[in-house]
């Protein structure tokens, strides 16, 4: 290759990177390195393509490629960033926990709004509006895995910025649980069928309207005081056939021993289902939910606001059970999760 035809060649790299847009400074950071890592690929093999057959050419030129896609990446407006820290609460994270994300800055936040695996982060005030509290649930079957909550805040003066914190999920290995139960409740006859896939639908759309508004106050109660019978996460094997996991606790009690409310919340749904029996399920706010299965009968009416501690049903055996007891649950937005790491501080606040 003579000098000519190299020189010309750079020309047209030159003007081809002239042409290309510099890297978007508030794009989440994952997309920008993965960016300027295809810019240094691309220069790297423009540089062994074109300008390997002239050596003197090779060595001036291939420093000055490499430095190219970095160079973009250090606007001054990276300085105006507003500095924010981030935390989740309870790491690490497994399968079935809840997951609490604190995020302060330097200056006033006014909005927060974040995503983690689909699913929408519902957000809170703490601290005299200072720090704000990003719930979310990590289903009892995640994989285990690095997965990201991907968000935008806003501030009181000046541009919203996006953000970007990875979390790791750590591998779970639940027990296995045989139990046996009536044979309706494993083979279903075709009205049992129907109507407990209707029963599924109808929560499934409970779980994706939770009232936007904080209900719960303080740590939550174990709604009966008595020890756990089985716990929770455990893989099933029902009349030996596997069936969903066990997404809740079952808490070992006599028929007709109160059963309260975990904390405060609005009653979405008071009704006989089929495989849970009398139910009660509780709508905490910002996608927070209690389920109370198997009862003996319901103190409560779909649409009343309850109080922390009050009583709304009492232990039975009604539905899928092996004898009485209280099936205790909850999810967060669609997220299946241990209701009793909700006694514990960590949503307290
Ligand atoms: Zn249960």
């Amino acid at each position: 290759m003579s000098r000519n035809s190299s020189h010309h060649l750079l020309c047209r790299h030159k003007a081809r990177l002239l042409l290309r847009l510099p890297l978007d400074p508030a794009a989440p950071v994952v997309p920008r390195v993965r960016e300027c890592a295809e810019r240094w690929t691309d220069n790297l093999l423009f540089a062994l393509r074109e300008c390997l057959p002239d050596r003197r050419l090779f060595c001036r030129v291939f420093p000055l490629l490499l430095w190219l896609p970095i160079v973009p990446q250090l606007p001054p407006e990276h300085a105006e960033l507003v500095p924010v820290q981030f935390k989740i609460s309870n790491e690490p994270l497994f399968p079935g926990d809840p997951l609490r994300l604190a995020i302060s800055a330097e200056k006033a936040i006014s909005r927060a709004e974040a995503s983690f695996g689909g699913q929408r982060v519902a957000f809170y005030r703490v601290a005299g509006g200072r720090e704000w509290i990003g719930l979310a649930g990590v289903d009892l079957e995640t994989k285990a895995g690095r997965y990201s909550i991907q968000g935008v805040l806003s501030f009181e003066e000046g541009p919203s910025q996006p953000f970007e914190r990875h979390v790791r999920i750590v591998p779970k290995r639940f027990p296995v649980q045989r139990i046996r139960v009536d044979e309706k409740y494993v083979t279903l006859n075709p009205e049992d069928s129907k109507r407990s896939e209707a029963e599924s639908r109808k929560l499934e759309a409970i779980w994706k309207t939770s009232s936007g508004q904080k209900l719960w106050e303080g740590r939550f109660l174990k709604p009966v005081s008595s020890e756990l019978s089985s716990g929770f996460g455990r893989r099933r094997i029902v009349n030996n056939k596997p069936r969903s996991p066990h997404s809740g606790v079952d808490i070992k009690a006599e028929t007709g021993t109160h059963i309260i409310a975990a904390n405060s919340g609005r009653v979405v749904l008071a009704d006989d289902l089929f495989y849970s029996g009398k139910t009660v399920v509780l709508d905490h706010g910002l996608g927070l939910y209690t389920f109370y299965g198997h009862c003996s009968r319901l103190d409560v009416k779909q649409g009343e606001l309850i109080k922390k501690g009050a009583v709304i049903a009492a232990v039975g055996s009604t539905g899928r059970v092996t004898g009485p007891h209280l099936h205790w649950a909850c999810r967060i937005h669609e997220a299946r999760v241990d209701p009793i790491k909700l006694t514990s501080s960590l949503l307290a606040e």
